[in-house]
């Protein structure tokens, strides 16, 4: 039997960590071996140069078609917007909340929708992005962490994506169980015709709507809904990577390296808030706020109005309150209230206790 992966199917006591990390529990003991030891055991890089070709064109055209916005139909604009955070919603609701987490179900009709928009995101399919994404939580800030944030900025950002993978990152995930992925027939489908899916729903529908319905040049059409929009995704997922397990408050829990942070909450369509997901990967909204800040659980909800997304998880307030209380940084709203008014209370308690001067 596979080892259980604490991503899901799994008991959820909201008060004790969820990693598996080595390193890191719930006494915040700090890293036995320092990050130079790893730097030193780690093997030879190896640069997939095809990958870093085509990520170099990719960020240069896109420069290009940025310069080309002022030309281009104002319509391509808003589908450009439209398209981005579709495809923003196909990793975040989909590959990452639906999938890789199961913190809610969705019907056949939500699946295939998820499913077409996640192959405009070009971010390779479910199973894979699932299977890294549950390697990620288990063995988080560690070698078998595909985007390890130890290894710095521009590693957990794009790097990882133009070297090997790390040996530790394939034996790990041989480890992952991954037959509730499998026995998806809609993920078999996409894993199957994946590059013909995304030929149509990342290229051909943005360069040629725009070109069909309105009159966009076939080329602006192509470099900007098309290539432009896919590059932001692109970073945009990755700044949760990198970003958001480096620079902000740690609210929920002070001894991970995921942190809330504002830029990332707003360029990924909510999943910035990264220190509560770290914490609490089982709630389908990865934040305690619902809708602020967070189209991914909007669009979760108006399916769930539909009928279409149903056993929505979410974590109740007084857990998620004592668990910030119990190992967060101090920078929790709730916990700050309760502090100050313990505080307001011991000194009026100080102040009736006093001997009153006559
Ligand atoms: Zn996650
Ligand atoms: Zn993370």
């Amino acid at each position: 039997m596979p080892p259980r992966n604490p991503d899901f199917d799994v008991a959820f006591d909201p008060l004790e960590l969820q990693t598996n990390d080595d390193h890191v529990n719930a006494g915040g003991i700090a890293p036995v071996v320092t990050e130079a030891t790893h730097e030193q055991k780690r093997p030879p890089r190896r640069i997939v140069w095809r990958n870093v070709v085509l990520f170099t064109l990719l960020h240069a055209y896109s420069l290009w078609g940025i310069i080309c916005i002022p030309w281009a139909h104002p319509l391509t604009w808003l589908f450009t917007i439209f398209l981005y955070t579709a495809s923003a919603i196909g990793v975040t609701a989909g590959a990452h909340r639906l999938w890789a987490h199961r913190s809610y179900k969705a019907k056949l009709p939500m699946r295939i929708i998820l499913t077409m928009m996640n192959s405009m995101a070009l971010q390779n399919d479910i199973i894979e992005w699932a299977r890294d994404h549950r390697v990620h939580h288990k063995y988080s800030e560690t070698d078998a962490d595909p985007h390890n944030a130890r290894r710095g900025f521009f590693f957990s950002h794009i790097g990882w994506l133009l070297v090997r993978k790390h040996p530790d990152v394939k034996d790990k995930g041989k480890n992952i169980d991954l037959s509730d992925l499998y026995a998806d027939p809609v993920l078999r489908f996409q894993r199957k015709y994946y590059v013909p899916s995304v030929l149509l729903m990342c290229f051909l529908i943005p360069t040629l709507v725009p070109h069909f319905l309105w009159g966009e040049s076939l080329w602006y059409a192509f470099l900007i809904p098309g290539l432009l929009r896919l590059c932001a995704t692109l970073n945009a997922t990755w700044m949760v990577n990198s970003v958001a397990h480096m620079k902000g408050d740690k609210p929920y829990n002070k001894f991970i390296n995921p942190v809330e942070n504002i830029f990332v909450i707003f360029g990924a369509v909510g999943e910035g808030f990264h220190n509560y997901h770290h914490t609490f990967p089982h709630d389908y909204s990865t934040s305690e706020f619902g809708w602020k800040f967070n189209l991914t659980t909007f669009f979760i909800d108006c399916f769930a109005k539909m009928g279409l997304a149903t056993d929505r998880r979410k974590m109740p307030y007084n857990l998620v309150f004592r668990r910030a209380l119990k190992t967060g940084d101090g920078s929790h709203h709730g916990v700050q209230k309760h502090l100050q008014e313990t505080e307001a209370n011991e000194e009026k308690t100080l102040e009736s206790e006093k001997p009153k001067d006559e």
